[in-house]
């Protein structure tokens, strides 16, 4: 630990070793026992045992620690805050909207303005296929369970009640409530949970550079996964297949970009058998690729789309399905004959998330930010790239302002470091020691930062990127 605090030049690193708990959650003993909070990803020991690094403003790409500490967030929040931590147009747009009408539902074909002018604006903006309408949920697990839900009532107004089972991907995440979590192919989210939901099969992760065989192009590699894909749809029947989902580039699982030609392949194979194809741009869209939609950029065409995160830039929970024109001609006469489509939320439609998103969507437009986006990702593509050269890092990969370094223990051989040496989290600590948040997982650091991100900013992340992977390669070695 010497060792690694003198290699890290860093004074900063002293301080989180030494940060205590805070008076007002240690008892007259002086021991800390966790908080109120059951906190999300968090296990318990880490609960009851570690303070949270509780953060209290923003300011740009930074946010502070309740402590004063400053961080810039190459995760954006959690992939969202595209805006960053301070914009006071998003402010403005939620104040203007709570004085005027804070809350109305849209059940039973009533509603309020924001959620039909962000409806229309959202079809608009997408243009790989035409959308027929928009159904507003709250997050990206509520968008995707209704996804199911919309491919289950299509197929039993068709008539076709075998045809339920969805397929996604290993590695995937699709959120956590019941079907998203066994949509995902993470186990952490089915262990102990009773998931994955019998109607969920998953099949190859995309990922090139761990999964290919020996001589086998980023060409052949697709082809043989949409072999893969075609041979699990016959296997199971294509009479019980009701669709596809996948995040066309990989995020929570690593920041995984599909292989050449992958999405060319895939998506005859689930024509071929009538399998709806959901595409789930959580975080990928809006910008974060360079493009507006992850669909335009690898020629995806949808018949149902999942949005949230930048959707808002994370300033109001709100997220979408855009469903094509096809589906909801089936749903409508379904719903006839059912007496109602019989699927809400109280939420959904908030008057004030959709006036945040519409305000989030103008910015978009006005300051140009596709352009902005494409101008500093370059830097921080090949700059961030140039750390693949270390002997601990097997790839840097990513696309736009989204990127992923997957540590080895062996570059030939690709091996992984055992997940108890804590590698990426050791990687994870020096950076929040040094003023920058990332996101590890296992093996994998993951970064995502706000679309306004300045080049300068992009530099610190390098330089501090720089810094945590010296610290770590003599901790490993
Ligand atoms: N889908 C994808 C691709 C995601 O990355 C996430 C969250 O990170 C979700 C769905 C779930 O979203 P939420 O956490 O809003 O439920």
């Amino acid at each position: 630990r010497e060792e690694v605090q003198k290699s890290c030049e860093s004074r900063e690193f002293e301080y989180v070793l030494q940060m205590k708990p805070v008076q007002d959650t240690l008892d007259n003993e002086g021991m800390y026992h966790g908080h109120s909070m059951l906190a999300p990803f968090t296990s318990g020991s880490q609960q009851m045992e570690t303070e949270p690094l509780i953060i209290a403003k923003g300011e740009g790409v930074y946010v502070w620690d309740r402590n004063g500490k400053k961080y810039l967030d190459a995760l954006a929040g959690l992939w969202c805050a595209s805006m960053g931590f301070s914009e006071k147009r998003l402010m403005n747009a939620a104040w203007n909207q709570m004085t005027q009408l804070p809350f109305y539902h849209s059940f039973w074909n009533r509603t309020s303005q924001p959620p039909l002018d962000l409806a229309k604006e959202l079809i608009d903006i997408f243009k790989p296929v035409k959308m027929g309408k928009v159904f507003f949920c709250n997050t990206g697990s509520e968008a995707n369970d209704t996804q199911v839900k919309l491919a289950w009532y299509y197929n039993n107004a068709l008539g076709r009640e075998k045809k339920k089972k969805i397929i996604s991907r290993h590695s995937s995440y699709h959120g956590s409530t019941m079907s998203a979590a066994s949509l995902s192919g993470l186990t952490p989210l089915h262990t102990g949970f009773d998931l994955p939901a019998s109607y969920v099969l998953h099949t190859d992760c995309a990922h090139y550079w761990r999964y290919h065989l020996p001589n086998e192009s980023e060409e052949d590699y697709s082809s043989r996964l949409a072999d893969n894909l075609e041979k699990l749809i016959l296997k199971e029947g294509p009479d019980t297949i009701a669709a596809f989902i996948a995040e066309p580039l990989m995020g929570a699982g690593g920041v995984i970009p599909p292989p050449a030609t992958y999405w060319d392949k895939i998506q005859p194979i689930l024509k071929k058998y009538d399998v709806l194809l959901i595409a789930d741009e959580v975080i990928c869209a809006f910008g974060r690729l360079g493009t507006m939609f992850a669909c335009e950029k690898y020629n995806i065409k949808p018949d149902l789309l999942t949005i949230a995160k930048q959707l808002s830039s994370g300033y109001m929970p709100i997220s979408a399905v855009l469903l094509g024109q096809h589906i909801f001609d089936v749903l409508a006469k379904q719903s006839n004959r059912l007496g109602t489509f019989g699927h809400g939320f109280t939420y959904g439609g908030h008057p004030v998330a959709c006036a945040v998103a519409l305000e989030t969507l103008r910015i978009y437009k006005e300051t140009d930010i596709l352009a902005h986006v494409n101008e500093v990702a370059a830097i921080f593509q090949t700059e961030m790239r140039k750390f693949a050269s270390s002997s601990i890092i097997g790839e840097v990969r990513g696309e736009g302002l989204v990127l992923g370094i997957e540590f080895v223990s062996n570059k030939e051989t690709k091996e992984s470091f055992p997940v108890d040496w804590g590698v990426g989290e050791y990687f994870s600590g020096q950076c929040t020691a040094l003023g920058m948040l990332v996101r590890f997982a296992g093996n994998n650091i993951m970064y995502s930062p706000p679309l306004i991100i300045t080049t300068d900013e992009i530099k610190e992340i390098v330089r501090m990127s720089a810094a945590a992977l010296k610290a770590t390669e003599i901790y490993v070695l």
